[in-house]
């Protein structure tokens, strides 16, 4: 059993609304100076520089899961964690597919940039990935869980995007086991949804800057996998 920090919602310069520090080499060395070993980049709707930041740590004590933060059609955010790369870039060819074909103005939502490992231009992301995909809450889970990830509404009691303030309860259909909570005490979370208390609730960061990656979650792991996450976060949270 290993215990180790995670911080497992992190975005990149590939979304528009982080600032332009968040570039692989810099996430890194963050989360190793704060002895986070395990981190996931989530970023909006996007996953291309998911591959600059497993290679940014290589070679040093820390693992980089591959994940996005899905917008659903209902505008709820959900972060999605894959072992591999490879089933990211499936789930990648449905969400683009969903995606709406709108431009991003970036003097108005900020930059959406695609980098190498250390750090430097590749490409623009040209369509906006901070708006809603069309793919339901449903549909998504359906795919996510076909593929081999797990599926965590993101900061559930943030009025923006959050699941419980868009829809005003939890389906029961998507038999959800994990929230992620945001700024709050899970304590204080049940208090203000009562709901929450049959859920595991794990705090998260959501790091749109580097000063964001603190490690906040403490987990017991037998191994590194989207499987051992979901059971440490079902006995641990
Ligand atoms: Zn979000
Ligand atoms: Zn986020």
């Amino acid at each position: 059993m290993k215990s180790l920090k995670a911080e497992l919602h992190i975005h990149t310069v590939l979304s528009p609304c982080a600032t332009l520090e968040m570039l692989p080499p810099f996430i890194v060395e963050r989360a190793l100076e704060t002895h986070t070993h395990l981190i996931a980049i989530t970023d909006h709707n996007a996953s291309a520089n998911v591959p600059a930041v497993i290679k940014a740590a290589e070679g040093s004590e820390l693992t980089v899961l591959p994940g996005i933060e899905l917008t659903t059609a209902e505008e709820i955010h959900v972060v999605c964690l894959f072992d591999t790369y490879s089933q990211l870039a499936e789930f990648q060819k449905i969400v683009d597919q969903n995606l709406p074909n709108i431009p991003n103005n970036p003097d108005f939502f900020g930059m959406q940039l695609i980098v190498d490992s250390e750090g430097n231009y590749v490409d623009t992301e040209e369509r906006l990935l901070s708006n809603a995909t069309f793919l339901s809450i449903n549909e998504a889970q359906r795919h996510v869980q076909r593929l081999g990830g797990i599926f965590i509404p993101a900061h559930v009691n943030r009025e923006e995007n959050g699941l419980l303030p868009r829809l005003g309860g939890i389906p029961p259909e998507l038999n959800l086991s994990v929230l992620e909570i945001y700024g709050i005490s899970k304590a204080e979370a049940i208090q203000r949804y009562p709901c929450l208390k049959d859920y595991h609730l794990i705090p998260s960061s959501d790091a749109h800057d580097l000063d964001a990656i603190s490690g906040v979650l403490r987990l017991e792991l037998e191994e590194i996998s989207v499987a051992a996450l979901l059971q440490a976060f079902q006995t641990q949270y």
